[in-house]
């Protein structure tokens, strides 16, 4: 049983419309008969498009609602199809996700992760901060490496970490059922955590209900941003209900 403060995350990727919101009832439900309700916070983070809507339905709950990314600008312009920080704040986000793998893989530079962490805060957004290493970065040993290079670049300048959630998310395990080894998984949180006193480190990658009792027997770890399983509410509640029993 763990009494610790975490984070329940919610990376909803490219899934959902209009018809999806109704899966939130069960949670809401769920939220107000939970008794260790006060321990924890839960954060969904939808495609653009039902970030509005979703603050709407949320807007009696404890329940916060983030983005999935961003245009690095903090103000108006000539950029079409992007959505920036401001734009995000004024539909009811509290949370903002930068650095996800699916997005470094497109193309997204540390260096812009960085201008995106850095409008993100100033817009008064709380970012969870994406970080890890690959399969092949893994095999070579050198994930400390690419962590650190990752934390060096992401956060260059930037003072107020406490705003900051890290998510350590190894590549190779992302959407894939494979996780780390809990020894390994140990050392990585611990590396991050060293690096970066002020901010919550939380484990990403394939989590689901069958495993959460691995993570949950680690426990330096500050909460799980959760993909696959996060859009199946019983799914994401029997996680919450396994972390806390
Ligand atoms: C993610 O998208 O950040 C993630 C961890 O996905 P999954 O839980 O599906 O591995």
């Amino acid at each position: 049983m763990t009494n610790k403060y975490m984070y329940f995350i919610a990376n909803w990727k490219m899934f959902g419309g209009l018809n999806s919101l109704k899966s939130l009832n069960k949670v809401i439900k769920f939220l107000k008969s939970f008794k260790k309700n006060k321990l924890f916070e839960i954060i969904y983070c939808p495609p653009f498009t039902l970030i509005g809507p979703m603050a709407n339905k949320l807007k009696f709950s404890k329940i916060k609602v983030g983005a999935q990314n961003c245009h690095e600008s903090k103000s108006y312009g000539p950029f079409t199809g992007s959505i920036n920080v401001s734009m995000l704040k004024d539909i009811g986000a509290k949370y903002i996700i930068i650095g996800h793998s699916e997005n470094r893989q497109a193309g997204e530079t540390d260096k812009l992760i960085n201008s995106k962490i850095k409008s993100s805060l100033k817009s008064g957004l709380k970012v969870i901060f994406c970080i890890g290493e690959t399969f092949s970065e893994r095999r070579k040993k050198i994930t400390n490496q690419i962590l650190n290079k990752q934390i060096k670049a992401g956060l260059k300048n930037i003072k107020n970490r406490n705003k900051i959630l890290i998510a350590y998310e190894p590549v190779w395990s992302i959407g894939t059922g494979l996780i780390p080894k809990s020894q390994d998984l140990f050392k990585s949180i611990s590396f991050i955590k060293k690096k970066c006193k002020k901010s919550k480190v939380l484990y990403g990658g394939s989590v689901n209900p069958n495993n959460i009792n691995i993570f949950k027997a680690i426990k330096i770890i500050d909460g799980y941003l959760i993909g696959s399983a996060s859009q199946n509410s019983k799914k994401f509640i029997d996680i919450i209900k396994k972390s806390y029993n």
